[in-house]
């Protein structure tokens, strides 16, 4: 009888993991990544000053991820269609922005599942998203074990950085540019945010610089797929070191 349960146990992980890898496809241009490779990254966006860096990932040919937060998406809506028809990346940096960490657990799902329907509703993205894992940004890079349980609850894996030029606080382009430049390396994660008009300045010069040291551009998903094979949910990609 023990044997039996046993058997049913194995057999119901087996069908489990088969469902599971089915509803986390590979980003769709996965095939084409390979290394040398950097996952450009930028949050709190869509703004004014994201068109700028679209036009850049055109012109040298690369993919991005947004980790698009809020209001800001509605009122960008043409931005994102823009960004996800040019195999960029769309993908979830909460609602409103807060530190998870100071939410209770019926805030954090509010905060990404609010985040995503938004996504999805504001755009022809609705058709599309299920293309992309599902994939969490904490405000902050603020996680604890409560967030990691919601994130895992929705089939989220949640997505750190490995490099941070602090574009957010030098709003300087040379210092954003040297800090990415000196310190990048394959599969390196960037943080940056699109919302900042001196962070689109350093890409003017990072993006052209990125592409002619050798790097690919490509999504975050695409990165970590090329690493690990798959995204799990609840598990934490990047290692952050908060900014001092
Ligand atoms: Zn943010």
């Amino acid at each position: 009888m023990r044997r039996k349960v046993c058997i049913v146990a194995v057999l119901l992980a087996t069908l489990i993991s088969a469902a599971y890898a089915e509803s986390y496809l590979p980003a769709p241009m996965i095939e084409t990544a390979r290394p040398p490779m950097v996952a450009l990254t930028f949050d709190d966006g869509p703004s004014a000053h994201t068109n700028r860096i679209l036009d850049l990932l055109e012109r040298y040919g690369g993919r991005s991820t947004f980790f698009v937060s809020g209001p800001r998406v509605q009122a960008n809506a043409n931005t994102i269609i823009r960004a996800f028809n040019m195999g960029n990346e769309i993908a979830n940096h909460s609602w409103t922005h807060q530190n998870m960490r100071l939410q209770s657990r019926e805030e954090i799902i509010y905060e990404i599942q609010r985040a995503s329907e938004i996504q999805r509703s504001s755009s022809a993205i609705a058709s599309v998203t299920g293309m992309s894992p599902p994939m969490l940004r904490p405000p902050f890079g603020m996680s604890d074990e409560r967030v990691v349980n919601v994130a895992t609850e929705l089939g989220y894996s949640i997505i750190k950085w490995t490099l941070d030029p602090i574009d957010w606080r030098y709003r300087d382009a040379d210092v954003v540019y040297n800090s990415i430049m000196s310190q990048v390396e394959n599969n390196a994660i960037i943080l940056a945010h699109d919302t900042r008009p001196t962070t689109a300045d350093a890409m003017e010069r990072v993006i052209p610089r990125l592409i002619e040291r050798g790097f690919q551009l490509v999504t975050v998903s695409e990165l970590l797929y090329s690493i690990y094979g798959r995204l799990e949910p609840g598990r934490i990609y990047g290692s952050y070191t908060a900014a001092k």
